[in-house]
């Protein structure tokens, strides 16, 4: 079996505040609004939830989640809307605040990367790894898999060309990106973040931290960004080398793979070959089939993921995005886009057309766009409703998550004072008793079952 692996993703919204009466609202003032209840139930807008998950606002940016730890990608996606539905919640009271204020305006909160003044804000993916001493050879042979998946997983952007002309790219994060690998996040905006911070037993493990990636509104689009990284990850891992794919320049490479629409103008590689994003995911989808096909087991959502990345593939080799229309964020927009001028006859630049791309992302079910798609069946669907409402109070039950989020929700029923972490529970009273959990895979621990019968206490 491919080896089990914790992975989680940190989503920062985009928010703004509409108002029709004169009033302004800046995003600092619709964020504030929007975690007044957060703030109000747990004094502190950096919180940890009855479902494992963080949900926090640093200083005048963007609200944040970062999903619990799964070890399975379905579950990781069902976490990560989730998110989008709690947000969606703490929108609607923003609203209701608003309304009884008088205000004539509307909070809208965004799963994109771009704001209109063309700030960046990120969708971060963290992956569990083995310590091992080679990482960095190994965060190395996953650049151009990260600089090329964009073709695949990019969400779809309509950009300004160097003549100021608008066009069509795959990534709205790739024209942000400075640095393949570093160990600072905002300064220089790596591909990998190489800060040591495991989050865990650090003699054990490290935290692959990912900063690339754009934030997926298709839910099969998150799907195949972690699922393909996982697998390949394992790949790597077990020992297969991946050296003849390194590019000459990754930094340029990612801009001009991004601003070819078609996916398939070349690059220069290290050795001199020139390949197009394309053929490098295809090399890299045959390695990972090769590295499996002894698997008798993989799990369904790894099959689904495989088959995906081979129609994402298929689509770019035949430039007709028929079969993947639902299911990767930028064929879903750019179909919508082409939909949508044709009856209306407007140009790319159009601010309809940027209202109308703006909405794909905009996380309110009536509001937003992706809901009503979904129910059209344009836009495909992995998890239910059901499921989704469930995780929202509801930790993975095979993670550590299941240990944090059981504790903060005896917490909360009790109305005890606690103070959690990724690793750490603690009880703020007196004999401040912490218990640290070190093994992210361990979803059972007398430790912390004895912690929660102190709550009692
Ligand atoms: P920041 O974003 O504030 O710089 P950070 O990178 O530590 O800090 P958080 O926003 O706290 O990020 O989110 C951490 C993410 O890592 C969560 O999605 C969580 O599920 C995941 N995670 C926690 N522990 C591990 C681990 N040991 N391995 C992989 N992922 C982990
Ligand atoms: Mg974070
Ligand atoms: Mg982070």
């Amino acid at each position: 079996m491919t080896a089990r692996r914790i992975f989680g993703v940190e989503t920062e919204y985009g928010i703004t505040c509409a108002t029709t009466d004169g009033t302004t609202m800046t995003a600092d003032d619709a964020a504030r609004l929007l975690f007044r209840s957060v703030i109000a139930r747990g004094l502190s807008s950096n919180v940890f939830l009855r479902n494992g998950a963080r949900l926090y606002l640093d200083v005048g940016s963007h609200p944040e989640y970062a999903t619990a730890e799964c070890d399975d990608v379905h579950h990781l996606v069902v976490q990560d809307r989730a998110g989008e539905r709690i947000l969606d919640e703490l929108t609607e009271q923003a609203n209701a605040h608003l309304a009884a204020d008088g205000v004539a305006g509307t909070v809208h909160l965004f799963k994109n990367n771009l704001d209109s003044a063309g700030n960046s804000f990120g969708c971060h993916e963290n992956y569990l790894v083995r310590r091992r001493r080679d990482f960095r050879d190994m965060a190395e042979a996953l650049v151009p898999f990260f600089v090329t998946r964009q073709v695949l997983t990019g969400a779809g952007h309509v950009r300004r060309t160097a003549a100021g002309r608008p066009a069509f790219a795959f990534s709205q994060r790739a024209d942000q990106m400075w640095d393949a690998l570093s160990s600072a996040t905002t300064r220089s905006r790596p591909i990998i973040n190489t800060r040591d911070e495991p989050h865990a037993d650090a003699e054990l493990y490290r935290r692959m931290h990912v900063i690339v990636g754009d934030s997926s509104v298709a839910e099969t689009t998150t799907m195949l960004k972690v699922g393909a990284t996982d697998l390949l990850l394992g790949m790597l891992e077990a020992g297969v080398k991946v050296r003849d794919l390194a590019l000459a320049e990754p930094m340029r490479a990612i801009r001009e793979i991004s601003h070819d629409a078609t996916g398939t103008e070349p690059v220069e590689l290290a050795d001199g070959r020139r390949v197009s994003a394309t053929d490098v995911q295809e090399d890299l989808l045959t390695r990972v089939l090769d590295f499996v096909s002894t698997e008798t087991d993989l799990t369904p959502v790894q099959r689904q993921v495989l088959d995906l990345w081979e129609r994402g593939i298929q689509a770019l080799r035949t430039q007709d995005p028929t079969g993947v229309s639902t299911e990767l964020d930028w064929a879903v927009k750019a179909g919508l886009l082409e939909r949508y001028r044709a009856k209306h006859n407007l140009g790319l630049d159009d601010p309809r057309v940027s209202r109308l791309l703006l909405a794909y992302h905009d996380i309110s079910p009536t509001r937003g766009l992706a809901t009503t798609m979904a129910e059209r069946g344009l836009l495909a669907r992995i998890t239910t409703d059901e499921e989704v409402a469930e995780a929202t109070t509801v930790p993975p039950q095979t993670t550590r998550a299941k240990l944090r989020g059981d504790f903060v929700g005896a917490a909360q029923d009790r109305r005890r004072d606690i103070t959690v972490d990724w690793v750490h529970l603690k009880i703020n009273d007196a004999n401040q008793r912490t218990v640290m959990c070190k093994d992210p895979f361990a979803a059972v621990d007398q430790r912390v079952e004895d912690l929660m019968a102190a709550l009692d206490a």
